[in-house]
């Protein structure tokens, strides 16, 4: 497991996280927004994020004519051939071949590329499901054509197709008679609501008193992730999609007599939550009710969903494409690896393990955020697409795709008061986890991004975490956008880009000590290597001149 948290504003922005802190800390309840506390989705025209360009098919041979009087030959090869991903699985079809050499085709296989898993076909409809996939891997499939007398020739291989795992919210078993609200700690004189049932994807609630004569100040349905998972915001079961779930609906006016509050999954992952009807008075007690304690969503975001970008983003896939990565120098290898982290209290340089997830990078954003936030994580992605080829950086096209959420969220102050929730009296700003990778999750992700949208530079938050996402620690370096809590930088620097490319790199793997990149990576145990690890302040001079042009493009496009 690991995981970064931040806490603090670089100095510049100290005095107003100590002004967002008081305010957040000492002022009185602020009613949070009464829509649900999450929604991609943004107003106006939305368009949808490209899809992944698709491999263009390749010609067929024409038949290779069989003359009449030979003995039997292989059959030609079979074509069109097709394959749909599933849940750990393909669908693949084909077209028969034109000929079968002078002998009747008994069958044909299928042949999964990686791991060569296979299937074969004896009659029917010409079509094969291949079973035993590794979700999140990329496929190809070819297929062959049998006869008495020999196998043919593999057709060509279909486009690479990923078998992704279904995530869809289970159905709510939740629909009810109308029944009385179950208030706890709270008189029946103050009881706001008399009843509710739950139908058609929504709660409604009749009152029979009027609030505004009672002692009623405000009355909220609160959602929090069912307990099991609530103390593992950053678990690796819901990839930290649970966060989203901690909500609250305000009742705004009072003075009606019915409500409804639609129940909609805010994230596309099953979260299963805690439905609680809450009651303030203006004794500033409270009284709740539960309504249910295991809740399941049928309506909302769904895993096969279209992901829209926000009008207004842009994003670039060749923006960089001229782009060659250089050979990496001792310099950025160490620069890489080495952590000064004043949060765990490490005042002096340590060597962190070499991080890198092997998911493809599909982003999408969840909870609040903004078309600046979409702006900066689309910047990114051109960067690491130039300097992370392998990576196919890109956003994702649907939330089941999704291998880095990015969650933005406001920190109201009923989050704060959850201790279990980021958004605690601690003020929390941003954090990178992988969930837990190699500890048995997120095999198929790479991690997750937490920012609170509520800080005043969100935009820096998402490059400092990001850059953690990409494998570095907290350098110690003035500039860098990863150095905390002084200097830190606005944007990627030059040596930052370099280091991340050693995280990346093909040639390097999740775990590798220090030494072990270096070797990987063909770098010399010279003098000048003892040299860096003596005094690793050494690294943090600009060596990476390769990277300047770069960095200086990623700056001002961002401006
Ligand atoms: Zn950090």
């Amino acid at each position: 497991m690991f995981l970064i948290r931040d806490y603090r504003k670089p100095a510049i922005l100290f005095g107003l996280l100590m002004l967002f802190t008081f305010v957040m800390v000492g002022c009185s309840p602020t009613p949070a927004a009464p829509t649900p506390d999450l929604q991609a989705s943004v107003d106006g025209e939305a368009l949808t994020a490209q899809p992944s360009a698709t491999p263009t098919s390749t010609q067929e041979p024409a038949p290779t004519p069989v003359p009449p009087t030979s003995a039997p030959r292989p059959a030609t090869t079979p074509t069109n051939v097709a394959a749909t991903a599933g849940n750990a699985q393909a669908v693949v079809t084909w077209s028969a071949s034109s000929s079968n050499g002078g002998s009747p085709i008994t069958g044909y296989s299928v042949t999964a590329s990686p791991g060569g898993a296979t299937a074969t076909w004896s009659s029917g409809a010409l079509t094969a499901t291949i079973t035993g996939l590794a979700n999140g891997t990329a496929y190809t499939f070819t297929v062959t054509a049998t006869t008495a007398v020999s196998t043919s020739a593999a057709s060509s291989a279909t486009p690479a197709t990923i078998p992704t795992a279904t995530l869809t919210p289970t159905v709510a078993s939740t629909a009810t008679a109308t029944q009385s609200v179950p208030w706890s700690a709270c008189d029946s004189a103050n009881s706001p609501v008399a009843t509710y049932s739950y139908q058609d994807g929504g709660f409604q609630f009749d009152f029979d008193i009027n609030p505004a004569s009672s002692r009623v100040k405000q009355v909220f349905l609160g959602t929090t992730p069912t307990m099991g998972k609530r103390h593992q915001w950053d678990a690796n079961n819901t990839n930290g999609f649970n966060l989203h779930h901690f909500r609250r609906t305000v009742f705004e006016d009072l003075s009606a007599t019915s409500f409804i509050v639609p129940m909609l999954s805010p994230t596309s992952v099953p979260v299963n939550v805690t439905v609680t009807l809450n009651a303030q008075l203006e004794d500033a007690s409270w009284c709740t009710a539960l309504l249910v304690d295991n809740f399941s969503y049928n309506q909302g975001l769904q895993g096969a969903d279209a992901i829209t970008i926000p009008e207004g983003v842009t994003i670039d896939y060749d923006r960089y494409s001229g782009f060659t990565v250089p050979q990496p120098l001792a310099e950025s290898v160490i620069y890489a690896m080495s952590s000064n982290d004043p949060y765990q209290e490490r005042p002096g340089w340590m060597d962190v393990p070499l991080r890198d997830y092997p998911a493809k990078l599909r982003v999408a954003l969840y909870g609040v955020p903004t078309t600046t936030h979409w702006q900066i994580a689309a910047e990114l992605i051109e960067v690491i697409r130039a300097i992370a080829p392998d990576l196919d950086a890109r956003f994702a096209t649907t939330h089941e795709e999704v291998t880095m959420p990015l969650h933005v969220t406001a920190c109201p102050e009923w989050k704060i008061k959850t201790e279990e929730h980021p958004c605690n009296s601690r003020g929390m700003d941003g954090s990178f986890s992988d969930g837990g990778y190699r500890d048995g999750g997120l095999a198929e992700t790479r991690g997750y991004l937490w920012i609170s949208g509520s800080s005043g530079y969100t935009t820096t938050l998402i490059r400092h975490e990001m850059v953690h996402q990409m494998g570095l620690g907290h350098v110690k370096c003035k500039g860098s956008i990863s150095i905390v809590p002084d200097y830190q930088g606005q944007y990627w620097t030059a040596s930052d880009l370099a280091a991340i490319v050693v995280h990346q790199e093909v040639r390097t793997t999740h775990g590798m000590t220090m030494d072990q990149a270096r070797s990987a990576l063909g770098i010399p145990k010279d003098s000048r290597w003892e040299e860096l690890l003596a005094d690793r302040s050494l690294v943090c001079e600009n060596q990476v001149a390769a990277y300047d042009a770069l960095a200086a493009k990623l700056q001002s496009n961002s401006e």
